[in-house]
């Protein structure tokens, strides 16, 4: 039987109602599926042999290394493997980017994953690696009304849109100086996350909404603590930079929770306790 009966025009709107349903439905598919679909990208990149050379480079080059549990060490190698697939690595000022230096950088920024958030930096599109400190333009406050343009001095970087920037020279300082509380990459990762939800605050995307009261209240604490012992000259774990900005808090302190971790918790137990709880790692486990 043909709708001989039914007007034209209306066909012709139902024909077009029923397309705009159709790629509608089709949107809300791709939308469903698309976490699956990396999820198993990732899943696949994570079964693949991890090249005895590459853990030889990372042995030397990440001091806890042997420290790790068996099975953290599996899922680092896991998270290593995805890192490397989905960053971009660029070398700046002529510098040639190597195995080596992918590897230990990807192996730092790592660490901060290990509390399985299945979030990669997801902001992050490429590193950019310069051969030592480098200096950019800055416009800087010179008073209450004024600014000025001025040279400054980096090791690192860490910016909202798609690029984090280190200094090699400084990620190898680092990894022969494990103990110090200074950790570039650490440093700037740490920064990533805080910047995931789009604000650098210091404070990362907490897995319950229940945890960012005890977050604040013991963040703003240990950060009003460090300011103290800085204005008053104390010596404080916590390198003083912590002091300019609750976003430098967090980075700053993600570096002491991995470099210094028997100190920090000696000193500030409930901060640890919140990045132990964040991080889903126990440093002091690896402290010989
Ligand atoms: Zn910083």
């Amino acid at each position: 039987m043909t709708n001989t009966n039914i007007p034209k025009d209306y066909q012709q709107s139902m024909g077009a109602t029923i397309i705009i349903f159709l790629i509608l439905g089709l949107i809300v598919t791709a939308i469903l599926i698309s976490p699956l679909l990396t999820k198993q990208r990732r899943n696949q990149i994570k079964r693949r042999a991890f090249p005895p050379f590459w853990q030889e480079i990372i042995a030397n080059n990440l001091p806890i290394y042997h420290r790790l549990t068996t099975d953290e060490r599996r899922r680092l190698q896991g998270h290593i493997q995805v890192f490397l697939v989905e960053k971009q690595f660029i070398g700046c000022q002529g510098l040639q980017v190597t195995a080596e230096m992918k590897l230990t950088i990807a192996a730092f920024a790592c660490l901060l994953l290990l509390n399985e958030r299945e979030e990669y930096f997801p902001k992050l599109r490429s590193i950019l690696i310069y051969p030592s400190t480098y200096v950019v333009n800055e416009t800087v406050a010179t008073g209450d009304y004024f600014l000025a343009e001025k040279r400054v001095a980096k090791l690192g970087e860490s910016w909202s849109r798609d690029q984090l920037i280190l200094s090699w020279a400084q990620v190898q300082e680092d990894t022969q100086h494990w103990n110090d509380g200074h950790n570039v990459v650490l440093h700037e990762f740490a920064h990533q996350l805080d910047q995931e939800d789009g604000k650098a605050e210091g404070v990362p995307i907490l897995p319950q909404k229940s945890d960012y009261a005890i977050w604040a209240q013991v963040m703003t604490a240990e950060y009003q603590r460090l300011c103290h012992d800085v204005e008053n000259g104390f010596h404080a774990v916590i390198d003083s930079y912590g002091a300019t900005h609750p976003a430098e808090f967090f980075a700053v302190a993600t570096e002491t929770f991995f470099e210094k971790p028997l100190e920090l918790l000696q000193q500030h137990p409930a901060l640890y306790e919140l990045l132990q709880r964040y991080y889903q790692v126990n440093p002091r486990q690896w402290v010989e």
